[in-house]
């Protein structure tokens, strides 16, 4: 337009006279809002222009630039041409909707705001409620004018109400009062505003600052400046402020979480992660270098696979980041890691992260160590399982071999095995064994119990030997082209002992590589010692207790009883098979005159000479009790009549023509004999026995000496 005089009418009032007169106070806006300004208005659902005092449009927002792509209308320039239209809204319509114009800086100012609204909305209590302003208000906006000249601050109707407490009519106060009301940390900031608003404007036109309420509390306030005259004598400074307290608070909270977060996270042994929706490393703490060698830094941005974990642990860390994206839910799960030659587990959690809209951002991760507790655990149900078994009276090879696997559960890498001692023949047993090669499970089954052996010394010496070097040892001459076939380098032996110090065997451990037990390895080795022990001894007593119940204390046949059960089952089991069974029945002739010519001892000698002979002459199946005296029996399974007979025949020769030499010279002695077959009707053991028995007596009655057997069969 370029009209030379101003088409808007001058407002007879300098600010200090508003400030005087409390009048309401308007900003002189800017030629361009300030940002927040500029945003403000953009959002407003209305058309609004920022219009010099010569008619040139400085600003025009969204809605204006819409609904009027030419600018300002027409009939709006004329309204506000002339002085006196301006007083009252103008009312436009229907292009392109009825509107109703207003200005909202009605005087005295370098530019005015024009707005119009819908013609229906407009209300009759005129700009104090007007959408601008209402706007202005909810959203605890407020202009701030910093005039230097005057060195006092104008503001927007319920501006200094809001920002400080003071009451709704006050519209202005000295700089002097302001600075009062500035939080003591945040005067220096604000000061330069006022002091050197050329200088400090320079640099940045956005400020933060805290004002004391006059409730007594601070509010803080972010404020956007802009300098509207320049001149070093009266520089004057809109501000467009906003009370943020809350958000300050909000985010004043969130830093020091941050901080507690990043201590605590620094701090832990566990690693905390950050992974991205790519599972791309956001952030990790230091923990992990504990177990990587891959620096800090160099994890960021990489994906599991591409951070050195093997492929198997990245593999399952994506394929649980899926689950979790999938569901929602967090994620819990052990693996184990070998990293250096060590094996760690790890109990990991994967936590979603939210923004707050509720969109998934990332996964939180946390990588808890629990090797110590994982291993501690696995050791005490191994040991367990071996207590059990020990308790079950399950056979000692199964038990020990259970040894040798819960000692694996702990060095997974090492070939153990169990040997027994027998301090009689000086040897060195296998009784069990896990990872052994066939070929050092053959070089182990018999050593000698001697102190120039890697294993056999640790019994001959009943300590520790540990061979650090073994193709350096002699301890492992003997064997050293097997040791190298077989990549052993190191070799642990501890001797099995009882409480007494009594030698039960040994448990020796082969290594790959040339290693010495560690404090960890050693109550390994002790407790493994101790079970086997244990399970060692168990056993024996166990065979004891057994022998004791069942074999007769003398010739060391089963007893009476034991042989009745035994007999009764075989008998059963030669039935449901169809086989044959024969019986027999013997008695040494004339053992009373034996005792009585040699002596008792010598007659007892002559009961263990004949059980030994019966052992020698019979099959390991063949069953042999003593019934009493000097009265045995034999149950021969799977064996037909004749053979029985021949059997019986050939141990009663053995016995007539082998004396037992004794201190009162060679000691004859005799046996009868009766053998019958088991027939379809003999309903039990004792049947057969009873007739058996007949036949001994027969044997007897016939002068002794001699055996006699059934007439001729008659089985099935
Ligand atoms: P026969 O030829 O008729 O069998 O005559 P026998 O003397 O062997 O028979 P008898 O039943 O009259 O005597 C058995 C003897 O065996 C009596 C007993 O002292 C002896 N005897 C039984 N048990 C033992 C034992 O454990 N040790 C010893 N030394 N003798 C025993
Ligand atoms: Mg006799
Ligand atoms: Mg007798």
């Amino acid at each position: 337009m370029g009209r030379p005089t101003p088409c808007l009418p001058a407002d007879p009032r300098t600010p200090r006279a508003a400030s005087r007169g409390q009048a309401p106070y308007h900003p002189r806006l800017p030629a361009r809002p300030a940002g927040a300004l500029v945003r403000l208005a953009e959002a407003l659902p209305l058309p609004l222009y920022v219009v010099e005092t010569d008619g040139r449009v400085r600003f025009s927002s969204r809605m204006a630039r819409a609904l009027h792509p030419q600018g300002l209308p027409e009939v709006v320039k004329r309204w506000l041409e002339n002085p006196q239209a301006c007083g009252a809204p103008l009312e436009t319509g229907p292009i392109p909707l009825p509107m109703v114009w207003q200005r909202l800086q009605p005087a005295g100012l370098s530019c005015a705001l024009v707005v119009a609204r819908p013609a229906p909305l407009l209300s009759a209590d005129g700009l104090g409620s007007h959408p601008w302003q209402i706007a202005l208000e909810t959203g605890r906006f407020g202009f701030l004018e910093f005039d230097g000249s005057t060195q006092r601050i104008c503001a927007t109707s319920h501006t200094l109400s809001h920002l400080l407490g003071l009451p709704v009519t006050q519209l202005s106060l000295p700089y002097e009062a302001w600075l009062e009301r500035l939080h003591p940390d945040d005067r220096p900031l604000v000061a330069p505003l006022l002091s050197d608003p050329q200088g400090w404007l320079q640099g940045t036109a956005s400020l933060e600052y805290r004002v004391r309420h006059a409730n007594g509390h601070w509010e803080w306030v972010e404020q956007r400046s802009l300098l509207v005259a320049a001149t070093p004598e009266a520089p004057r400074i809109l501000g467009l402020c906003q009370l943020v307290t809350s958000r300050k608070y909000a985010e004043i909270e969130l830093i020091r979480r941050e901080q507690q977060f990043r201590t605590l996270a620094e701090n832990t042994s566990d690693i905390i992660a950050r992974y991205d929706l790519n599972l791309r490393c956001l952030y990790i703490n230091r923990s992990v270098a504990h177990y990587l060698a891959l620096r800090r830094e160099d994890h960021l941005g990489k994906r599991a696979g591409e951070k050195g974990w093997p492929k198997k642990v990245a593999e399952r860390f994506e394929q649980e980041c899926r689950a979790l994206v999938a569901t929602g839910q967090p994620r819990q799960y052990e693996h184990e890691i070998e990293l250096n030659d060590r094996r760690y587990v790890f109990e990991t959690r994967l936590f979603p992260e939210y923004d707050r809209s509720g969109m998934l951002t990332s996964i939180l991760s946390i990588d808890r160590e629990v090797t110590e507790t994982r291993l501690a655990l696995t050791l005490l149900a191994e040991e367990n399982r071996v207590m059990e078994m020990i308790t079950g009276n399950q056979s000692l090879a199964e038990t020990l071999e259970q040894v040798c696997q819960m000692i694996r559960s702990q060095l997974p890498h090492s070939r153990v095995a169990v040997l027994l001692a027998n301090e009689a023949t000086l040897q060195l047993t296998l009784i069990a064994q896990a990872g052994l090669s066939t070929a050092l499970e053959g070089a182990l089954r018999v050593l000698p119990l001697s102190t120039e052996d890697g294993v056999g010394a640790a019994a001959a010496n009943r300590q520790t030997v540990v061979v650090e070097d073994v193709a350096a040892s002699p301890l492992w001459q003997a064997r050293q082209t097997l040791a190298a076939a077989e990549g052993v380098c190191s070799s642990w032996a501890v001797p099995v002992m009882t409480s007494e110090r009594g030698l039960l065997g040994v448990v020796a451990l082969f290594h790959g590589e040339r290693l010495t037990p560690g404090a960890s390895e050693n109550r390994l080795l002790f407790r493994s010692n101790h079970l086997c022990a244990i399970a060692i001894q168990h056993d024996l007593q166990q065979r004891q207790l057994y022998a004791l119940a069942t074999l007769d204390g003398m010739t060391g046949v089963f007893n009476r009883r034991h042989f009745f059960e035994t007999a009764e089952r075989e008998i059963q089991r030669v039935r449901r098979n169809g086989m044959p069974a024969c019986a027999m029945m013997m008695d040494l002739d004339h053992f009373k005159a034996v005792n009585d010519n040699f002596g008792h001892a010598c007659g007892d000698l002559v009961l263990r000479a004949f059980a030994d002979e019966c052992r020698r002459q019979l099959r390991a199946t063949d069953l042999i009790g003593r019934l009493g005296g000097e009265e045995f029996a034999v149950l021969l399974p799977d064996t037909g009549l004749e053979a029985a007979r021949e059997v019986a025949e050939r141990l009663r020769q053995r016995v007539e023509r082998q004396p037992l030499s004794t201190p009162r010279g060679p000691l004859h002695y005799t046996v009868s004999a009766g053998v019958s077959a088991l027939m379809p009707g003999d309903t039990s053991l004792e049947t057969l026995l009873h007739r058996t028995d007949g036949l001994l007596y027969e044997a007897k009655r016939r002068g002794r000496n001699q055996v006699v057997a059934d007439p001729p069969p008659r089985l099935r």
